[in-house]
């Protein structure tokens, strides 16, 4: 199998069978971001205490890439300190617009999927979608202390 084909298969697979997908019950907050070039929706939930995300879930609508990326970014993130999130958040912007190596910062290693993304550089607003979501929520989450 080509490493095109793998990336597909790992993104279709995230799309389908979403993880962490949903609202989380009683969140400390939640935003909902767009991206009108593709028609994209992520809204996403966070529940924060003692400054971990306990629990981060995600909903929406729009293309493989922004719904796989979104479900790959809530398995990087749920259960890790708020700064850790912060810097993979940030991180992950630098991977996309080709500024820093790219690397797997999911334990699954499925996030080397997104790689392939890059070579379409119309699809990296699809991506980051869901990250940027999460800092606002992050914000949002930290401002409702
Ligand atoms: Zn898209």
């Amino acid at each position: 199998m080509s490493m095109e084909n793998l990336y597909q298969q790992i993104i279709l697979d995230h799309y389908k069978n979403p993880r962490n997908f949903g609202e989380v019950i009683g969140c400390t907050s939640s935003v909902e971001h767009e991206n009108p070039l593709c028609g994209d929706q992520i809204r996403v939930a966070v529940h924060v205490s003692d400054g971990k995300i306990d629990d981060v879930k995600f909903s929406g609508k729009g293309c493989a890439i922004s719904q796989a990326s979104a479900s790959m970014m809530t398995e990087t993130v749920k259960g890790r300190p708020v700064e850790d999130a912060v810097r993979i958040v940030e991180q992950f912007r630098q991977m996309m617009r080709g500024e820093r190596e790219f690397e797997a910062l999911d334990e699954a290693g499925e996030m080397e999927a997104l790689k392939g993304v890059m070579q379409f550089p119309v699809r990296i607003k699809c991506a980051v979608l869901a990250w940027n979501a999460l800092e606002s929520c992050i914000h949002a989450a930290e401002e409702a202390k």
